[in-house]
């Protein structure tokens, strides 16, 4: 196994560079300059040991494939020669040799003029015989005889030593990836060991107090350490060994410790989180102990991604990547995949890409590189690509979407309708079958379940209720679930669709106060008593909703004026006031029954929310949507919705 070699000279690069962001080329290029060339370890794996891996060096055959002259069909081996005058109304009578050349069997006798000698598939030619007459164009005559009624000519059915691999032949160059195919080619000519690039071993940190494994316990303030499996998991798919080390504390002298360990036993170290320059972050200030020349690049030009943090510490990569799951995913496949991938001797990946249309402007920061991520759905007129942001720490972003668009460092925006190129993130686009843009329920995925198992691709898409009538009103979805309360003739939803549009029913949610179970302020009391019992307490906290949420529009009513504490807190969604309440941040406020169910909280009912659907009519008759509809209809989903706590309209 040879050594790392970094070339003399690097040991003078700058250590204040950090102090500068560099653009995403510039990091990527100093990052590559400083690890390579370097000598690729080289280690020997059996040919089932060896799939996935690059051949380290030429392979060359040394036998020939066939061994020897060999027949392709069941049949005689004959003398061409002998045939030469036969033909439908001159039949050859030729003498069968006593002996059959089965598969394996070295034939004894030769084939002299005049006579035949029985031969199986991929039998050895005999001496003196030059082709093969297939049994199908001969008629027996006796036991010890066939009759010929056609003319060979020589070499017929006959594959020649080393015509399909010659002794000599280079059968794989190095660099190779090893498949099915070329342990195939291997095992032919006799090859039961390759030399292969040995996979860098990659060593995998999660920083921070508040992470727990998954499997654990989560405690109050944790989170569960997602980058951990994701980084982990992104190494192996291209070609490292990973070793993973668990989460390690912001301690300097703890990290500093496990980060030592972690190196002595690979060729190449990541971490996730703590790479800002904040107090507590103290991974940056570890690496410039680890070894020369240090840290290479520690702020790039990249959205999502700034604190990316680029170091190489005696020649093994040591990288930070920003602790939110999405931005480290970015910066791993953006920055680090190349240099792992040349590292393990593998091509660089090659993604597939598609030209896609964005219905909304997407606006960006000037002077950094944004990764944008989008869903793909059919429009009229090809694909749109949706942007799926829900900021840098949503995994969802990641997970849910189709691939990737990048907006150049020096654009401010894309505006609405761009066409430009998307990078999927799996090999081919399976355009959904079925697209819902709007809010987003959890009754939404029981009434779509049956589709799902049907086999239909269901793309759901939660951007809210008005973003849900835009998109249908621009044709890019089928339905938009929408709950939008009109003031102005007390209804829901019917008053808000536009030309195009139809309402298609769907379910009641009932709305009302949550508070922890017990809470004396609010137990057995009608809604309109609880509000004024939680305004008599200068204690109580609420927690309200934002702005346009149906929810606000029934809170403003209740409290008629009133702003009491906690206000001002404006959650987005009836999850996030459930566990406000749940966690002791705040003592009351409104949420849908189901979620206040799941959350273990008191519940006072006080109006059903209309979760309804805007169909666009063009789209009625595609068989999504009907499935869709059918769905809807079915008593499946109305015990479903039951069950889970919705009313089916
Ligand atoms: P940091 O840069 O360490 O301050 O992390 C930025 C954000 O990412 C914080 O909200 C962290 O809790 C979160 N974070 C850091 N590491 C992880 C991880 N391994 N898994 C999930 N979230 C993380
Ligand atoms: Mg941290």
């Amino acid at each position: 196994m040879s050594n790392v070699s970094i070339p003399k000279g690097r040991d003078a690069v700058d250590q204040e560079q950090f102090l500068t962001i560099l653009s995403r080329e510039d990091a990527l290029a100093r990052f590559e300059a400083a690890v390579f060339p370097r000598a690729l370890p080289v280690e020997d794996r059996s040919l089932a040991e060896a799939l996935g891996l690059p051949l380290a060096h030429d392979l060359v055959a040394d036998i020939d494939v066939p061994p020897f002259d060999r027949s392709n069909v069941d049949g005689f081996a004959v003398r061409s020669a002998d045939l030469a005058t036969a033909g439908e109304a001159a039949p050859v009578r030729l003498l069968l040799n006593d002996e059959v050349i089965a598969c394996g069997t070295a034939p004894t006798r030769p084939v002299l003029s005049g006579s035949a000698t029985s031969i199986a598939t991929g039998g050895p030619l005999p001496r003196g015989a030059d082709a093969i007459v297939m049994v199908e164009h001969t008629q027996p005559e006796g036991d010890r005889a066939i009759e010929i009624r056609r003319a060979a000519s020589p070499g017929q059915f006959v594959s020649y030593a080393g015509s399909d691999i010659a002794r000599g032949e280079t059968v794989l160059r190095a660099g190779t990836v090893i498949g099915s195919r070329e342990i195939g080619m291997c095992a032919a000519c006799g090859i039961a060991k390759l030399p292969v690039v040995r996979r860098p071993r990659v060593a995998v940190i999660s920083t921070g107090g508040e992470l727990v494994q998954p499997g654990e316990t989560l405690r109050p303030a944790a989170i569960y350490d997602t980058n951990g499996a994701i980084v982990s998991a992104a190494v192996a798919e291209n070609g490292g060994e990973v070793k993973f080390f668990g989460a390690i504390a912001d301690d300097e002298a703890e990290l500093e410790a496990a980060m030592r360990r972690a190196l002595e036993t690979s060729d190449m170290l990541v971490l996730s989180g703590g790479t800002s320059k904040g107090a507590g972050d103290v991974s940056h200030r570890i690496i410039a102990r680890l070894g020369k020349p240090g840290i290479i690049a520690h702020g790039v030009a990249l959205k999502p991604g700034k604190p990316l943090c680029l170091a190489v510490c005696d020649g093994k990569p040591v990288v930070i990547l920003p602790g939110f799951p999405t931005s480290a995913m970015f910066t791993f496949h953006d920055m680090i995949v190349p240099v792992l991938r040349r590292m393990a001797g593998l091509p660089p990946r090659s993604d597939a890409k598609v030209t896609a249309r964005i219905p909304v402007r997407i606006p960006s920061e000037l002077g950094r590189t944004e990764f944008v991520m989008v869903s793909l759905v059919e429009g009229a007129g090809g694909l749109i690509a949706y942007p799926s942001g829900k900021g840098s720490g949503a995994i969802t972003a990641f997970t849910q979407s189709d691939g990737f668009l990048k907006i150049d460092a020096l654009a401010d925006q894309m505006p609405a309708g761009t066409e430009t190129e998307v990078t999927l993130l799996t090999p081919h686009v399976r355009v959904p079958d079925l697209v819902i843009v709007g809010s987003h329920c959890t009754g939404l995925d029981l009434v779509t379940a049956p589709l799902a198992r049907a086999g239909l691709v269901v793309r759901s898409i939660a951007v809210g209720s008005l973003g849900g009538l835009a998109a249908a009103k621009r044709g890019e979805c089928d339905l938009a679930p929408i709950h939008l309360f009109d003031e102005k003739s007390e209804t829901y939803n019917t008053p808000f669709l536009g030309e195009g549009l139809e309402l298609v029913p769907g379910w009641r949610r009932m709305q009302g106060i949550v508070f922890r179970k017990g809470d004396a302020r609010f137990t057995g009391l009608s809604a309109e008593e609880a509000v004024r019992s939680a305004l008599a307490d200068p204690e109580c906290i609420m927690v309200n909703r934002n702005q346009g949420a149906g929810t606000r529009i029934l809170i403003d009513r209740l409290l008629n004026g009133a702003r009491p504490d906690g206000y001002w807190n404006q959650p987005r969604s009836h999850n996030a006031v459930a566990a406000a309440i749940a966690q002791h941040r705040a003592d009351w406020g409104m949420t849908i029954a189901p979620v206040a169910d799941a959350a273990d909280l008191g519940f006072i009912p006080l109006a059903e929310e209309h979760y309804d659907f805007a169909l666009v009519t063009a789209r009625k008759q595609r068989a999504g949507v009907q499935a869709f509809l059918g769905a809807l209809a079915s008593d499946e989903s109305r015990a479903a919705l039951q069950q889970a706590g919705f009313t089916k309209a």
